[in-house]
């Protein structure tokens, strides 16, 4: 039986893990948390799911919450007026195929518990270079699926042609909540935008404690948003939170009045290099290793894309290991492989790159005709499962402004 060693129990990672022990491949997982550390630990993500993603989940057997989690029916849309009394645009859409959002927490520590419990081999430690070796040299594959950030980054160098940014681009702040009596608010996901200052998003999401809201600040640095820095505690972080929102996103903020942080580790502050790398790895030895998920490219959680693209390379990999049959996994296997998923993950990278901007001319007058045509709004929707019509629709203005002359 061909033997896989996967670095890292996240979206992307234990997908694999999951999806590689049901086709018969002999998988062990590498963790630096148990199952219990990740169900009683920090809150990790917004984890919006679209439609193709959870298809995905579902196709493996694997997404078990579908009775409990709430299905987000509508994306409601805002930009904040210049003059801070209300909006200059606002819509709603409608999804066709809703997408919705199970805390990371929940979903990683049943998922762990599962791969153990099928028989899969899970080692509780955190993964260096020497590790890596070790694991390279025992294994027919080594997958490091260990989630943005830098440690590996001299073993998966930069894509500087794809990765347009050297620094974080939003300071963020993640929040949990539970509404004043657990009042329950449209199934939504709320996107708002303030010019100069930031977004404020949330959605419903079912996390450890049960259904809650999920509600993300992301400030442009140096900004009136990015002022994290010393705030600590979880109830100065969701005072600092409710005023900001009030202040800079006032027509949203009266259905978060009274509410409560959902439990004390349901706060996440810190700041994304979105980063491009090339995937295959050389270890000093030589041997190669293949970086997966956020581990190879990272995005800004804005487009809300990066687990979904976890999802997406997970299963991209599982399709190619499959594929590849008895065929040895060198480096060439390894770069092709990455090449198959990376056609898909350019469109969302591009996305949540452009994201960061400011919006250009025609994508604002796309926005605003949303507002009349309720086929505009419907499509900016659906572009977060499939963002390789961001590239065909809203790149060039002419294409964008040639759409709505068809209205
Ligand atoms: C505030 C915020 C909101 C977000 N919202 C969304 C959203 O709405 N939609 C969306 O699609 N994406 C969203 N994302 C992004 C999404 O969470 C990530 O892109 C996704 O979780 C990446 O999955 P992964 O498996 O690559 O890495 P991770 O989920 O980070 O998993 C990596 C795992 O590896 C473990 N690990 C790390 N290093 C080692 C090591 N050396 N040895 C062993 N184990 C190790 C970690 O503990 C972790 O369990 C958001 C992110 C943030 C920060």
């Amino acid at each position: 039986m061909r033997s896989i060693a996967i670095v890292g129990a996240g979206q992307s990672g234990l997908l694999a893990a999951l999806g590689l022990q049901q086709a018969g491949y002999d998988v062990t997982v590498v963790s630096d948390r148990s199952a219990e550390a990740i169900r009683t630990g920090r809150v990790m993500s917004g984890q919006c799911l679209f439609e193709t993603a959870l298809s995905h989940e579902r196709k493996l057997g694997l997404h078990f919450w579908d009775d409990e989690v709430t299905p987000i029916s509508n994306l409601c849309f805002s930009i904040g007026d210049d003059d801070f009394r209300g909006r200059s645009v606002t819509w709603v859409s409608q999804f066709e195929d809703p997408p919705s959002s199970v805390d990371q927490r929940l979903k990683m520590s049943r998922w762990l518990d599962e791969f153990v419990s099928r028989g899969g081999e899970l080692h509780i430690r955190r993964a260096d270079t020497d590790d890596l070796e070790k694991y390279a040299a025992e294994y027919d594959l080594v997958l490091v699926a260990a989630g943005r950030g830098d440690q590996f980054s001299t073993l998966f160098k930069r894509d500087a042609e794809n990765s347009p940014y050297e620094e974080p681009q939003r300071a963020l702040a993640l929040i949990y909540v539970s509404t004043a009596g657990d009042s329950e608010l449209p199934p939504q996901v709320t996107f708002n935008i303030r010019h100069g200052v930031g977004e404020f998003y949330w959605m419903p999401t079912l996390s450890v404690h049960g259904p809650v809201y999920g509600l993300c600040l992301s400030g442009i640095p140096g900004g009136p948003l990015d002022i994290w820095q010393g705030i600590t505690g979880i109830d100065e972080q969701w005072a600092t939170f409710e005023s900001l929102v009030r202040k800079y996103f006032a027509w949203d903020a009266e259905p978060f009045a009274g509410a409560r942080p959902a439990g004390p580790m349901d706060s996440l502050i810190g700041r994304v290099t979105p980063v491009v790398r090339n995937a295959v790895g050389t270890l000093p030895s030589g041997r190669h290793v293949l970086a997966m998920g956020d581990t190879a490219i990272t995005n800004d959680p804005i487009g809300g894309q990066g687990a979904n693209n976890a999802i997406h390379c997970a299963v991209s990999y599982l399709d190619s290991i499959v594929d590849h049959g008895n065929g040895k996994f060198d480096a060439e296997f390894m770069a092709r492989c990455y090449a198959r998923y990376w056609d898909h993950a350019r469109h969302a990278t591009r996305l949540c790159n452009d994201l960061l901007l400011p919006p250009k001319d025609h994508v604002l007058e796309t926005l605003t005709a949303a507002q009349f045509h309720p086929q505009v709004a419907n499509r900016f929707a659906a572009m977060f499962d499939n963002p390789s019509d961001y590239g065909e629709w809203l790149v060039e203005p002419d294409t964008a402004r040639r759409y709505l002359q068809t209205l």
